[in-house]
């Protein structure tokens, strides 16, 4: 695990009886707290001390057991920060950029034009941009996928990161290895170079940088079957995290199991070896490996094309991958819908995530979970905030420092306006603008 910080919770023993006090530097109050673990609480406070939680509770009981100076939110709910379970921070530049393409084959060949135009220096300021704009609508945590990891000590993250490489081998066979080793290699001496600097004025930076990362084959369409053996050997030896882009289009399906479509031609006019199509669909080819897979360490993006003999794995299958839903981005492509009923009862871990800007109007996941809301009606707002906060946590395996408010976890925390009128939950998605108050890893 590429982790200089351990980010296991060690918050205090609350076991010691009702009189102890903490030494919290700041108590926080608010109108609700919404912890995530239990009910929320109405006029609660957190203590915070350093970059952790401390204690949480009503005002009066936070304000009786620690000292430290009240930060009062008033009218607001204080909520933790949100996690983006998927997003391309490189792409920021490329908003409004591409328009919805006929086919997905045309928007891989457009954002491709758009690519070739931009040099490091642009993705830097890209990447620095996504971040800013990210924390503007209150993530605090980001699961983003680079293909320039060598970039990374050169970026400044407004906020918390797993970092994850992005593999693609298609016009290099033969040299997955040498191209695993190396993303990772540039990943390992990006975040050691951002630590080294947690020894300057940066130390804010790398205390966020250095968090668990990990390796992303980009699809089974762009990176070789080497490439993602590679990966899981690497993530077995060194407990790093994978994600990939499976089951996304139409096309995707038609290449693999019907060997025909426009992504077929495309991949082979490139000179891909199409060998493995014709067979298998995308899931089976992904769940089926040689050797099998280590499934409960991978994080799949989208899963929106699956046939009735997918569905028929999935429930044989014992052990369980995270799935990432990225609802704009899959408004904006026209994908088949996505089986969040079907997924959840077989009892996958469901996160949102925004994807890139190149197919998505802004990185918000309070907009995320409107439109999630709106296309499936029958589900809690609650059960929907999960998916932006607990299920996240779980998927990027720091479910026990982010996604709650809870003693020892990091303080990422956030604020939005409330009333006492409607559901806590229903006026959580109903927030439309950028949020006002943020905490990063305790600071303001
Ligand atoms: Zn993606």
């Amino acid at each position: 695990m590429i982790t200089a910080h351990s980010a296991v919770a060690t918050g205090p023993d609350l076991t010691a009886g009702s009189d102890r006090r903490y030494s919290s530097e700041m108590i926080i109050r608010a109108r609700i707290v919404v912890t995530m673990h239990g009910a929320p609480i109405e006029n609660g406070a957190v203590a915070v001390s350093g970059n952790r939680i401390v204690d949480i509770g009503t005002f009066d009981d936070v304000k009786a057991r620690n000292a430290g100076n009240t930060v009062d939110l008033g009218e607001q709910a204080l909520l933790p920060g949100l996690i983006n379970a998927h997003c391309h921070l490189d792409y920021t530049c490329l908003r409004g950029k591409i328009a919805p393409q006929k086919s997905f084959t045309d928007w891989i060949r457009a954002i491709n034009a758009k690519k070739s135009g931009l040099s490091p220096k642009d993705y830097v300021a890209s990447i620095n941009e996504g971040f800013e704009e990210a924390k503007k609508f209150g993530t605090t945590t980001i699961a983003n996928l680079t293909a320039f990891p060598e970039l990374i000590a050169q970026i400044q993250p407004a906020i918390r990161t797993c970092w994850f490489a992005e593999l693609i081998d298609i016009r290099a066979p033969n040299r997955a290895n040498e191209l695993v080793d190396f993303a990772m290699e540039s990943l390992r001496s990006a975040l050691e170079c951002a630590d080294m600097s947690a020894l300057s004025k940066r130390r804010h930076v790398a205390a966020l940088q250095t968090q668990h990362s990990g390796l992303a084959p980009h699809a089974l369409f762009t990176a070789s079957k080497d490439v993602f053996h590679r990966c899981e050997e690497i993530s077995k030896q060194q407990q790093i995290l994978l994600t990939t882009h499976l089951a996304e289009a139409r096309e995707e399906m038609e290449m693999f199991r019907d060997a025909s479509g426009s992504l077929y031609e495309f991949m082979k006019g490139i000179g891909r070896s199409m060998d493995d199509c014709g067979n298998e669909t995308p899931l089976g080819l992904f769940v089926g490996a040689p050797g099998g897979r280590a499934l409960p360490h991978w994080i799949v993006a989208h899963l929106n094309e699956l046939s009735e003999t997918d569905f028929e794995l999935l429930e044989r299958s014992n052990s369980k991958f995270h799935v990432v839903h990225c609802p704009r981005s899959h408004n904006y492509f026209g994908h088949s819908p996505f089986a969040f009923d079907r997924l959840r009862s077989l009892g996958f871990n469901i996160c949102l995530g925004t994807d890139s800007l190149a197919s998505n109007e802004s990185l918000s996941l309070f907009a995320e979970m409107r439109l999630f809301q709106k296309n499936f009606p029958q589900v809690s707002p609650e059960e929907i905030f999960r998916m932006v906060t607990v299920n996240p946590a779980r998927a990027l395996r720091q479910e026990n420092a982010l996604g709650q408010i809870q003693p020892g976890f990091v303080a990422d925390l956030i604020a939005v306006p409330c009333s006492t009128s409607t559901d806590i939950f229903e006026q959580i998605l109903a927030f439309d603008a950028p949020v006002s108050w943020t905490m990063v890893n305790g600071n303001m």
